[in-house]
């Protein structure tokens, strides 16, 4: 089912659902479900699984020469949708990238993705690969999430990349986009980072899921100036309970995000990670209350593989 149909299933109710990463290359599908078995009792109607484009790595030579590698580190989004879908009977949500893929190659993971019966993409520009600086889009591939929500839209209508096809059949994806309360990095501001949001919306997207937040103020404040631009599609917040003092650097750093004073100060008396720990469940559990009585569609966790935090802030809510 839809993403947008189970939000209208719940007539106002605020759903729970969560992000997974893939495991590492290498490692057993099983840390999945070790992570998403204590989640299920909390009914989420979909789990989102996130797509990891290559990475360069540089590996150590005879005579100190450096031979230069290609690879995911995290393979198998497709196959874990598949898996979770068949375990769980839940509905899975791909994230799906512009980044490393040509129009061909993401005509060819949709078609793939309707054959399993997936019928929700999230659709991302992805970041860009790190030696790079800055995104550098595939020759014929996407430069923006805009573009890649034209082609599952003319996918959606039966066109097809080959206009030769008889009789095409056309995909039914229902289609979720990223949203930053705190500005896209490269945004030269906010309201031109509307612009596109909204733009992205014209195109078909029809709910947008947010990049983390630890101040609801700022989630309330994105929503207010969403509606001033006529962005209407459901806005859903994500969350991240926090579970390791060095996140306090590394999260503001890699997401563009800031912490409430507060917030800040109560990890930094924490003596250890299980005092952080409970400062994250404390915070998140105070977050998403507010947020349930503000009436969001959904609380969205992005439990990054770790489920153990979220498992004690959904007890408290669902
Ligand atoms: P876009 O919407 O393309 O925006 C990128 C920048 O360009 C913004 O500054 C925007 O204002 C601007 N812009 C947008 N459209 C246009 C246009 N048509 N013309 C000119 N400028 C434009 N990354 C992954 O690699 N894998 C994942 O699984 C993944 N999951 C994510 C899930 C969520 C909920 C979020 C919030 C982010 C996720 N990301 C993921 C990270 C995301 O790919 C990066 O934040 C990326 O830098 C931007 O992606 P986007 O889809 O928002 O890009």
């Amino acid at each position: 089912m839809k993403v947008v149909d189970h939000i209208k299933n719940a007539n106002g109710k605020t759903l729970f659902s969560f992000e997974i990463l893939p495991p590492l290359k290498g490692q057993d599908i099983n840390s999945i479900y070790d992570a998403i078995d204590p989640l299920m009792e909390f009914k989420p109607p979909f789990i989102d699984v996130t797509y990891h484009r290559e990475e360069f790595v540089y590996k150590a030579k005879d005579k100190g020469l450096l031979e230069k590698r290609t690879i995911r580190k995290r393979p198998g989004t497709v196959g874990i949708c598949a898996a979770l879908m068949n375990r769980y009977k839940v509905d899975a949500v791909p994230h799906i990238i512009c980044g490393g893929f040509n129009q061909e190659e993401t005509e060819n993971a949709l078609i793939d993705l309707n054959f399993l019966g997936i019928d929700n993409v999230l659709a991302l520009r992805g970041d860009h690969i790190k030696s790079d600086g800055h995104f550098i889009p595939q020759p014929d591939g996407h430069a923006f999430a805009t573009d890649l929500i034209k082609q599952i839209q003319q996918l959606n209508q039966g066109k097809y990349l080959d206009n030769d096809i008889v009789n095409p059949v056309p995909t039914n994806f229902c289609i979720g986009v990223a949203a930053y309360p705190e500005k896209h990095f490269e945004a030269p501001n906010l309201k031109t980072d509307l612009k596109y949001l909204k733009m992205k919306q014209d195109l078909g997207a029809e709910y947008v899921v947010t990049q983390m937040f630890f101040d609801n103020q700022k989630y309330f404040d994105f929503v207010n100036k969403c509606k001033e631009e006529g962005i209407t599609i459901p806005i859903i917040p994500g969350l991240k309970p926090f579970t390791t003092i060095k996140q306090t650097t590394v999260l503001p750093s890699i997401f563009h995000i800031d912490l409430p004073e507060a917030l800040s100060e109560a990890l930094y008396k924490c003596k250890n990670n299980d005092q952080v720990r409970e400062v994250g469940i404390e915070w998140g559990v105070q977050q998403s209350k507010e947020l349930m009585k503000f009436g969001v569609p959904v609380l969205h966790y992005y439990s990054m593989g770790k489920s153990q935090s979220v498992r004690e802030i959904a007890s408290q809510l669902f």
